[in-house]
């Protein structure tokens, strides 16, 4: 046998161990993934599923990577390309200028101040998150994360995504609040408050202690419901653009808070990074909802308030 037809049989035969893993784990092993199972029957699942779209890609994955290389370094270097690419345009946006009518704040950073979130990001990056994520590979296993074919349908790559969405600001909007306790904001989040005129880069700029927590709110509900790796890569991909947006410092007329009511977004989260600490409220990551059952929110709703009726003034003032 040629060493060619060797490396096809083996690679043969990995799909075959992936397909029958599969076969018995449509939604993964985790307690929501069988839940999932349960509800949607297997052949809805290979009817609508994202194995129609993309299976070439998958089937490449699985058989010229391990899992390990996927869920770890896989996770890392997609992480970076997604948040160095949505985050960067926005530098060069403050620099150049252009569109400063939708800037929220009106102070410029001075390219040393962006500089130096850059430095201290990649330095964080490789030296926290590419770490643990590299160490957290049993956990991805435990949670019965899965990387074979066929892959999930977009019915449930959705609701997942969403459960994911709910969890993680939940999560976040306790632990933030804690964070802003005195003693845990001077030695921990006073870092990620550096930056009062937030850019899209500083949505990662946090002490080390802070990036864990930030971890342990993204990953409890892939934790719970073991998705596949595509699921995970697509939460961990939204959630950086989100999070992104959120720190942009911008309100364009096509921001997903004008069209989502419940979106908090970048208006929502610069008002909580341009007040001192203790008053800054508004502590969700992606929603709107937490703040107001909370009363987390009045000081940002009186300044919407204010503001809207200071534009109607002005409309009848133009009017007379
Ligand atoms: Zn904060
Ligand atoms: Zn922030």
């Amino acid at each position: 046998m040629s060493a060619s037809d060797k490396c096809s049989l083996e690679q043969e035969e990995k799909k075959q161990v992936s397909r029958s893993f599969s076969d018995d784990n449509l939604v993964g092993i985790g307690g929501f993934g069988r839940v999932y199972s349960g509800i949607m029957p297997s052949r809805e699942i290979s009817d609508f599923g994202l194995a129609k779209l993309m299976p070439e890609g998958q089937e490449y994955l699985i058989t010229h990577f391990s899992d390990f290389q996927l869920a770890c370094l896989g996770s890392f270097f997609l992480h970076e390309t997604v948040f160095f690419f949505s985050g960067l345009p926005f530098i060069w946006l403050e620099r150049s200028g252009w569109l400063t009518k939708y800037k929220i704040q009106a102070k410029i950073n001075s390219p040393a101040s962006q500089e130096k979130c850059i430095a201290r990001l990649l330095l964080y990056h490789f030296g926290v998150n590419l770490p643990v994520m590299l160490c957290s590979y049993p956990v991805f296993r435990y949670m019965g994360m899965r990387t074979s074919l066929p892959l999930p349908s977009w019915k449930v790559v959705i609701a997942q995504i969403i459960f994911y969405f709910i969890l993680e600001d939940f999560v976040f909007y306790w632990g933030h609040r804690i964070l802003h306790t005195k003693w845990l904001y001077k030695h921990v989040h006073s870092v990620h408050h550096e930056y009062a005129t937030p850019f899209g880069l500083t949505s990662e700029y946090a002490h080390p202690a802070e990036i864990l927590f930030l971890g342990f709110a993204t990953i409890v509900g892939p934790a719970i419901t073991g998705p596949h790796l595509i699921t995970l890569w697509l939460w961990m991909v939204v959630r950086v653009l989100e999070t992104v947006e959120a720190h942009c410092g911008y309100h364009f007329p096509w921001s997903p808070s004008n069209f989502f009511p419940l979106y908090g977004g970048a208006d929502f989260h610069d008002y909580h990074h341009r007040l001192l600490y203790t008053k800054s409220g508004n502590y969700s990551s992606t929603f709107t909802y937490m703040d107001r059952i909370f009363e987390t929110d009045i000081g940002y709703r009186k300044l919407k308030a204010l503001k809207s009726a200071e534009v109607e003034y002005c409309t009848e003032e133009k009017k007379l």
